[in-house]
């Protein structure tokens, strides 16, 4: 089969590699889309993301639907021919946050495309990936390729609602309006959010998100005044989730939310120690939570698109066959054009 492998920074690659060979319990799927990731980026770009670098060569992508090819001998779940969703990791179910239904904490969890472990476990941006039963959802068989594979983002943005709790009318903040800053968005509104307040450094992302239905977008390129504004007329944001990852922002964040406020981390800050605003932190007595990844959402997201409850089509701004994988990715780093892009294989 032919696959995306990324050697290290700058370096991508069309490679064949053999076909995959499943067992008794294991699914193999024909990969049909794959959601290029901020993650997959970071990978191309500069070899690894935060604390976790590239030591082999890494097959990326972990965002993405197929159809399922052949079925081990003990698989009951899904048939060949059935469109599955994959989610992309494999959790232990014996350590002590797996036990606590905290699965996306397992201490030994595998994440396709990821170099989070060594070896890495290998993503999905091949032709043919195998995967353990419990890891396929089946979705409806006129479901979209290019839909199904925003199951996994969807997911992260479900999961960073879940660890903000009730958002039942309240005013939300998110700084980042990349992919996930709106589809964070959108979980948010379905969550009952009263208002939604989405930043960026680019008119174009917010120009999206207004259209996804934001209630109010604030540029902060050349600064938070405004920002600041819109905070101090509502007594602050009663919940903030911080997407883009930038350090600045979450000192932002913790200037714009509410006292006694919620701050949801979502984005991957650069690796190492951060000058974070701390007494502030204490000040305001503030909970910042992390959101990595995604727990139990998977089943959820992926109902979530096949009944149409959440609309993500308008984020979809780019679909490129395998063959052009470089450019797919160029494209999704243009974030001046692009929101989500997919290789289709
Ligand atoms: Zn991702
Ligand atoms: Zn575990």
């Amino acid at each position: 089969m032919e696959a995306c492998v990324i050697h290290g920074a700058g370096d991508l690659r069309l490679e064949r590699r053999d076909d995959p060979r499943i067992g008794d319990l294991e699914v193999k799927i024909r990969v049909r889309a794959g959601g290029i990731c901020g993650s997959d980026l970071h990978y191309l770009a500069h070899g690894g993301i935060g604390d976790f670098i590239i030591r082999e060569p890494l097959i990326p992508g972990h965002e993405f639907s197929g159809e399922v090819a052949e079925v081990g001998a003990r698989v009951t779940k899904v048939k060949p021919g059935d469109r599955v969703c994959v989610h992309p990791g494999r959790s232990c179910g014996q350590c002590r946050p797996c036990r606590e239904g905290r699965p996306n904490l397992c201490e030994a969890v595998f994440f396709m495309g990821s170099a989070s472990k060594f070896p890495h476990m290998q993503g999905g941006f091949c032709e043919f990936v195998t995967a353990i039963e419990s890891q396929c959802f089946k979705v409806s068989p006129t479901l979209d390729f290019t839909i199904a594979a925003f199951a996994e983002p969807l997911s992260v943005a479900l999961h960073a609602a879940h660890r903000a709790g009730n958002l039942m009318g309240k005013n939300v903040l998110i700084t980042g309006a990349g992919p996930i800053g709106q589809l964070v968005m959108l979980a948010a509104r379905r969550g009952g959010a009263a208002s939604l307040t989405l930043t960026d450094i680019m008119d174009q992302t917010l120009a999206i998100a207004k259209k996804q239905g934001a209630d109010q977008v604030i540029n902060v390129s050349a600064g938070s005044a405004d920002l600041d504004a819109a905070s101090k007329a509502i007594g602050g944001f009663d919940v903030v989730f911080e997407v883009s990852g930038v350090p600045a922002a979450l000192n932002t964040a913790i200037d714009a939310v509410a006292r006694g406020g919620i701050i949801v981390q979502v984005g991957s800050l650069p690796g190492g120690g951060q000058p974070i605003n701390g007494n502030r932190i204490m000040a305001k007595e503030l909970d910042i939570r992390g959101a990595f990844r995604f727990g139990n959402v998977f089943g959820d997201a992926v109902a979530c698109l096949d009944r149409g409850m959440i609309d993500v089509s308008g984020l979809l701004t780019g679909v490129v066959p395998m063959a052009k994988a470089a450019d797919a990715f160029a494209m999704a780093r243009d974030r001046s054009q692009h929101m989500k892009v997919m290789i289709s294989f």
